[in-house]
């Protein structure tokens, strides 16, 4: 069975689109846990801790995009604090590149 090459670059969209979805997102959630406390009669504590709830799936897509697989070499693609995918840290293999189609067992 092969899978199509953009498949590999799918993936690598899909955690982009999860590290910045949840990163623009967190904005509006500082927003609403501090208007919470006074609208809604709850503790700045328990508002606070539940916007740090939002941390949690922020670190998991992170570390998920920074374990993306290069097609190529299979070694990270992306360097630490590398804030967009260009091109491998290892082998150099572009982002986005025509890949060859890869079979898969
Ligand atoms: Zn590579």
């Amino acid at each position: 069975m092969s899978s199509p090459p953009d498949a590999v670059w799918n993936e690598l969209r899909r955690r982009l689109w999860w590290e910045y979805g949840l990163l623009a997102a967190w904005f509006p959630v500082i927003f609403f846990f501090g208007w919470l406390p006074q609208h809604a009669g709850i503790s700045e504590v328990v508002a606070i801790g539940l916007a740090m709830l939002w941390i949690l799936p922020m670190f998991l897509a992170d570390r998920r995009l920074y374990a993306f697989p290069c097609p190529s070499c299979g070694r990270r693609f992306l360097r630490r604090g590398q804030a967009w995918p260009r091109s491998c840290a290892h082998c150099g293999l572009k982002a986005w590149a025509p890949l060859a189609p890869t079979s898969v067992e």
